[in-house]
This record gives structure tokens, C-alpha cells and sequence, in this order.
């Protein structure tokens, strides 16, 4: 379906949990957040619904997400039941820890392919930015298990922060060589528990390229790529990609695609917006599949037409909830 200024909307982002394994410094409080109580997280069948909902206004590309979506009992069943509603893209962005366990039964349950989140590549600065007593090698493992299980195209994601991960961003780039796989950098946002400080850690996507040029030259992929924010690049040899993200830097509200919902059953029509559409009120008075569609479809058409307004950013200050709180 369209929004109100034409962008077709084909992409839902579901958080499942709010509820993590780590505790990545720029993204949870050490002690975890405040999660909510388990009545407040929408059940696997009110999710089924919204996601039936928004395949119905012709979504077919749907992200899970949290906190991190592997913790979550029963995520394999629901995959099976989701990619049943004719989803043509069923991803899942997950932090890797548990892909070692789960990789090959996420690709039997129908799940095409995953995002890992990885912001180094030591294991002892894996240790202080995650904040766990899991190691590194543990995700390292599970890129391997995602790969073998044909859980791709792989996407790592790497969020950069100056003085913790910047002198490895070469290292991330050097991946891309001998691996079929793309390696984001993302501009770090100030939301949540990095709202203070990330203005003094952000490194700008325009910084990074300059340096990437350093190593080889670095040829733009003109292949469309979807309608998603990262922009692509090869380094002159490599086989894998370079993606950039930068919300920060380079808006891309024009063509952005996507809605997001709450594992607590709100619809974020906009990242960078502060109003919500609270959907799992509709589901618990009741509602039929009909009135929940209509639902869904208004909040749809009020996706802002531009997310990083004045007003939206205002609205980013007085935003209450973490990153881990609405999936990324
Ligand atoms: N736990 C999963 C994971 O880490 O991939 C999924 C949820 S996590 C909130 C989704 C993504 O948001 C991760 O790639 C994480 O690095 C990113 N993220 C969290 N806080 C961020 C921030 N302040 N700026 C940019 N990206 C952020
Ligand atoms: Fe958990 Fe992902 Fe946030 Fe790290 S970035 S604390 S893995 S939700």
C-alpha cells in the first residue's frame, strides 16, 4: 500500500521481545531495562494477526527484531506459521549468540536470511561494549552456522563509535575480500542510552569512506538493492559488499518503506518520530480481522513525511524508549 505522500510501504519490522542476552553499552542500561510484563508483550497469535493484517495491505517483506528475537520460546513455530502467510522476505536481525543453536532450524522453519550485529572483532572489547559473559567466538561461530544453513545474503551490521571500534574499520572492510557477504557500517543515534553522549562519539559515513579509500578504491553497486537505507559499495577486488547506513548524515525519508511494531503492540510509523499507534488496544477490545486491517492501515498512511523534522526532533528527545525497546 501507499503512504499519504506515494512511498509504498512493503516492509514491517517486528520486535518479538524486548528482552536481551547482552547488554551492548550505547544500547541497554547495564542492569537491563525495565521489561515489561509478559501480559503486555503481545502472544505469538495476536503477532500472526497483525503481521496476516499487514501482508493483507501488501507488506511481504518482514524483519523480525527485539531485544534480541532468538531468546524468545517458540520463535521457530512462529516462523513456520508467518512464512506460511506468503511472505516473500522473512529476515531476523539477531546479535548471533544463539545462531551456533539455531541457524540450520531457522532456515527449515522458512526464515531466508539474517542480519548479525557484530561492533568488533576482539574478543576482549566484544566483552566490555556487550557487557555478557558470552564470548566472542561464540557469534563468530554463528556467522559460520548461518552461512552453512544458506541463511543469506549475510548482513553484519556494525555500529561505529569513536575511541571503542573506529581503528577496526578496516579490518570489518578487509571481510568483504574473501566472503561473500555485506558489511554495514551505521551512524550511531542518539536515542535511548546513547542520547548524551553520541554526539561526541559519532563518526560520519562521509569519515569512513575517506579512510576506506585508503585501502582500494571503492566502486559504487548499482544494483538495486531494495528500498532499504544502506547504500552499496565494492572495494576494488573484493567479493563481498560495503553498505552504509547514515540516519544521521543522509536522510532517506523519500524512499523510506517500513513500519515498525513494539513487541508491546505498538506501530512506529517512523523511527524518528515519537507517535505511536497502539494496536494491541484494538486486538484486546475485540476487534475482527477487518477492523484490525483498517487499524494498521491508519497507521500506516500517518508515517511523517519527513522523520528528522524540528519536530521530530523534539520529539527523539522526549522519546521514551531504548533501541533494544523498538527493535532497530
Ligand atoms: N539484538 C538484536 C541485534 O543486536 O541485532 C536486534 C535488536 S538491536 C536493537 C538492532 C540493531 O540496533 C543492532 O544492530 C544495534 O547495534 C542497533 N542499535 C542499537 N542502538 C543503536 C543506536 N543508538 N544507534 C544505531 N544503532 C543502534
Ligand atoms: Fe541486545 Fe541488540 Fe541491544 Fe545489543 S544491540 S543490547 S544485542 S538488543
Amino acid at each position: 500500500m501507499k503512504d499519504e505522500v506515494g512511498r509504498q510501504i512493503d516492509y514491517l519490522r517486528v520486535s518479538i521481545t524486548d528482552r536481551c542476552n547482552l547488554r551492548c553499552f550505547y544500547c541497554m542500561p547495564e542492569d537491563g531495562v525495565q521489561t515489561k510484563d509478559c501480559q503486555e508483550i503481545l502472544r505469538y497469535e495476536e503477532l500472526y494477526r497483525i503481521i496476516k493484517a499487514a501482508t493483507e495491505l501488501g507488506i511481504d517483506k518482514v524483519r523480525l527484531t527485539g531485544g534480541e528475537p532468538l531468546v524468545r520460546k517458540g520463535v521457530l513455530d512462529f516462523i513456520e506459521r508467518i512464512k506460511a502467510l506468503g511472505i516473500k522476505d522473512l529476515s531476523l536481525t539477531t546479535n548471533g549468540t544463539l545462531l551456533p543453536k539455531y541457524a540450520a532450524d531457522l532456515k527449515a522453519a522458512g526464515l531466508d536470511r539474517v542480519n548479525i550485529s557484530l561492533d568488533t572483532l576482539q574478543a576482549e572489547k566484544f566483552a566490555e561494549i556487550s557487557r555478557a559473559k558470552l564470548p566472542l567466538s561464540q557469534v563468530l561461530l554463528g556467522i559460520k552456522e548461518a552461512r552453512l544453513a544458506g541463511l543469506e545474503p549475510l548482513k553484519l551490521n556494525v555500529v561505529l563509535i569513536k575511541g571503542i571500534n573506529d581503528e577496526e574499520i578496516e579490518d570489518f572492510a578487509k571481510l568483504t575480500y574473501d566472503n561473500q557477504l555485506s558489511v554495514r557500517f551505521i551512524e550511531l543515534m542518539p536515542l535511548g542510552e546513547s542520547y548524551d553522549w553520541a554526539q561526541d562519539r559519532y563518526i560520519s559515513i562521509f569519515e569512513i569512506k575517506e579512510r576506506l579509500r585508503k585501502l582500494a578504491a571503492l566502486n559504487p553497486v548499482n544494483k538495486p538493492q531494495g528500498n532499504g537505507p544502506a547504500k552499496y559499495y565494492r572495494l576494488a577486488g573484493a567479493k563481498g559488499k560495503l553498505g552504509f547506513i547514515s540516519f544521521i548524515s543522509d536522510h532517506f525519508c523519500s524512499n523510506c518503506n517500513r513500519v515498525r511494531l513494539t513487541a508491546d503492540g505498538f506501530v512506529k510509523p517512523c523511527l524518528h518520530a515519537d507517535s505511536e499507534h497502539n494496536l494491541k488496544e484494538v486486538l484486546r477490545t475485540g476487534a475482527n480481522d477487518a477492523e484490525l486491517k483498517e487499524a494498521l492501515e491508519m497507521a500506516i498512511l500517518a508515517k511523517p513525511e519527513q522523520g528528522l523534522s524540528q519536530e521530530a526532533k523534539t520529539n527523539l528527545e522526549l522519546n521514551q524508549r531504548q533501541m533494544s525497546q523498538i527493535g532497530g
